[in-house]
């Protein structure tokens, strides 16, 4: 085997499994760039990463930046509602499917017009979870073939906007999560003298797997049990409202891990709706959630960050789960709702940010010449690198560099050694362990203190974003997400190392990485170049990160592209829309302050500085001049 065998894309692909979360999507180029396939009906449609950077650039849009692909979330409309239209009538299926996007999921205004567009020729409905959600779905979604649907708590107005919806001729349905919600709804509806469409939501004994398992089982925050179900349904009964009662909902949580949870709260429900419908209550949809998971960490198993099981097999377990109870059962086969959010906007959208710096593990170290009188301690650890490439037993040596340094350090704190002694000890030390690190590479064993050693010497890449406002659920609930480099998967990565991001927190940093032994502390990048720009792609951050991030250190809203395809285009794409991220004068406003006093009490202080002849006066104009355009500037590190 020739000793540096050229680097290639597919040894890229096996560190950054690319193919593996990309679903169709994303791919790394010939050329070594990260390439996009927004429709994966339509190969020939790729748009090359680099030259939406380029164009940005051209554009004078700062990084960061998030970066929507408007065609991927149509995509995936597209692909949910064909996926159970084909599913229904290969299984042949009675009822039809009417999902739903709960927008909860990714709320900006871009992304629901987007999909609610995408959706029309199925048409796909919106779900809320809120007062404000409501007033948003009712604008937005004017399709009144499409379904409504109305979970979370509710109060008076809320269930006044509902039925004056249902004034509008909209399929509004109002999920009853506790039993009061119910009784407000009725003596609204009565008032008003308007029809509700009711569904109830079931509280699930089966609990799904993985973070959100809350959702389901008897602590469940949500749903009624089976009694107050059929009390609920009574109580409709007693108001002359039974055939009001119209849909039941279940949601054993989000990112279901295990396709199992799914086939046991499919079979659970259907023989509710089965016993309802015995009852004498003709329920005519079965509302199956979310929870269709994504692959984030591309390993196909039960990792929290994980599925172990595709779209097609989930759809297909929800259509012939519920066929299966219901012919059994002898009732009609309901319409099939599901709530997907996750698997619809998670791939469309991305966080591009810059390498800004390396801050290498144990610095550069000092030089370490032999000097007349060097204590005994220095010459010991330099004996140690000078025998080492002639050494076979590399735990001796490891073992022995580990006592020298600890034994240095007491040394130090008794005034045997000087600070300078210190300093060189610890230099040879790292420049052992780095020895060692290159000759255990390719060994067939390697203890266990001896594999820390690759993370012990990494180092990290700073990178210029906040993981509080873009990555939020790396920080709270250890989610994984996609990491890699935009442009030379071409050449080998030689740098070791875990990311930072630019808050003053020591959580705010990525050290869980997909590689190619599942997951690791570390990933390898590429080594930064100084006259080269170098930007790493975080991934599938459509679903709940757009939103869910916070103003931590005052880091605002990222800049937005968004991309669109285009076969005219001889780029494939062009930027359909900017959105500007927050200004420093946004965030501080948030938080009560006043930017233009703040201004005026600079000026104020600068202006006595001139008065008083500390500084010429059109130096004072200037500096007041920077201090007001820096409150309108970007709150992420100019580069
Ligand atoms: C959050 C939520 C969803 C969306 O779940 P995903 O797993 O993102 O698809 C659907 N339904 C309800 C009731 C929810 O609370």
């Amino acid at each position: 085997m020739p000793r540096t065998k050229k680097w290639t894309i597919d040894d890229s692909e096996n560190i950054y499994r690319v193919k593996r979360w990309g679903d169709g999507y994303f791919e790394i180029g010939q050329n070594g760039n990260l390439h996009i396939t927004p429709d994966p009906s339509n190969t020939d449609m790729r748009i090359d990463f680099k030259a939406v950077i380029d164009e940005i650039k051209q554009e004078g849009i700062q990084f960061p930046l998030v970066v929507r692909f408007h065609d991927i979330l149509r995509s995936q409309v597209a692909l949910l509602n064909k996926t159970f239209q084909n599913t229904l009538k290969e299984a042949e299926y009675n009822g039809g499917y009417m999902g739903v996007y709960p927008i909860k999921v990714n709320q900006m205004r871009e992304v629901v017009e987007e999909i609610v567009d995408a959706g029309a020729p199925f048409n796909y409905g919106l779900e809320a979870g809120s007062k404000a959600e409501l007033l948003t779905v009712m604008a937005l979604n004017t399709n009144t073939e499409s379904l409504t649907i109305l979970n979370g708590y509710k109060d008076e107005e809320f269930m006044r906007l509902a039925l004056l919806s249902r004034k509008l001729g909209r399929k509004t349905i109002v999920v009853i999560e506790k039993f009061s919600e119910l009784v407000l709804l009725v003596r609204i509806a009565e008032e008003l003298g308007v029809a509700p469409i009711v569904g109830i939501r079931s509280k699930m004994t089966v609990k799904g797997r993985g973070k959100w398992a809350s959702s389901g089982g008897d602590r469940a925050k949500f749903g009624l049990t089976i009694s107050e179900m059929i009390n609920a349904a009574r109580y409709l009964e007693e108001h002359g409202m039974a055939d009001c009662l119209k849909l039941l909902h279940f949601h054993i949580g989000s990112q279901l891990t295990d396709i199992r949870a799914v086939k046991e709260s499919i079979a659970e429900g259907a023989m509710i709706y089965s016993e309802l419908h015995r009852m004498g209550f003709k329920l005519e949809y079965v509302d199956v959630g979310g929870g269709l998971g994504i692959d984030y960490d591309g390993s196909q198993s039960t990792n929290d960050s994980s599925r172990n099981y595709s779209m097609q097999e989930y759809v297909a377990d929800i259509v012939y789960g519920m066929k299966q109870v219901c012919d059994l059962e002898d009732v009609p086969h309901p319409i099939l709702v599901s709530e997907s959010g996750r698997a619809i906007t998670a791939h469309h959208s991305c966080v591009v940010t810059q390498v800004v710096g390396e801050i290498k593990a144990h610095g550069a170290g000092i030089a370490t010449k032999l000097v007349d009188g060097e204590h005994v301690l220095v010459s010991d650890m330099r004996e140690l690198i000078e025998i080492i490439d002639n050494q076979n037993n590399l735990q001796e040596i490891f073992n022995d560099a580990s006592q020298f340094k600890e034994q240095a350090l007491h040394a130090f704190k008794l005034r045997v050694i000087s600070l300078e002694e210190l300093a060189k000890i610890e230099t040879l030390y790292w420049q052992i362990m780095g020895k060692v690190q290159l000759r255990i590479k390719d060994a067939e064993f390697v203890p266990e203190e001896m594999q820390e050693l690759d993370y012990a010497l990494s180092s990290q890449y700073l990178c210029n974003f906040s993981v509080f406002q873009s990555a939020a659920d790396t920080w709270a609930i250890d989610q994984i997400l996609p990491v890699v480099p935009l442009t030379r998967m071409n050449e080998k990565p030689t740098i070791n190392c875990s990311l930072v991001d630019i808050t003053c927190d020591s959580d705010g940093k990525l050290d869980q990485f997909i590689s190619e032994y599942g997951i690791s502390n570390i990933v390898p990048m590429h080594d930064l170049k100084p006259d080269e720009d170098y930007y790493l792609g975080l991934f599938l951050t459509g679903a709940y990160q757009d939103v869910m991030g916070d103003m931590h250190n005052l880091f605002g809203r990222l800049n937005e592209v968004h991309i669109f395809s285009h076969d005219d285009d001889p780029k494939d794409f062009y930027i359909e829309e900017m959105v500007h991220g927050s200004s420093v004068e946004d965030v501080l406003s948030i938080m009560q302050y006043h930017p233009s006093s703040m201004a005026k009490s600079v000026k104020k202080m600068i202006d006595e500085h001139v008065a008083q002849g500390q500084m010429q006066p059109r130096e004072g104009v200037k500096w007041t001049d920077f201090y007001e355009d820096c409150l309108k500037g970007y709150t992420y590190l100019k580069t």
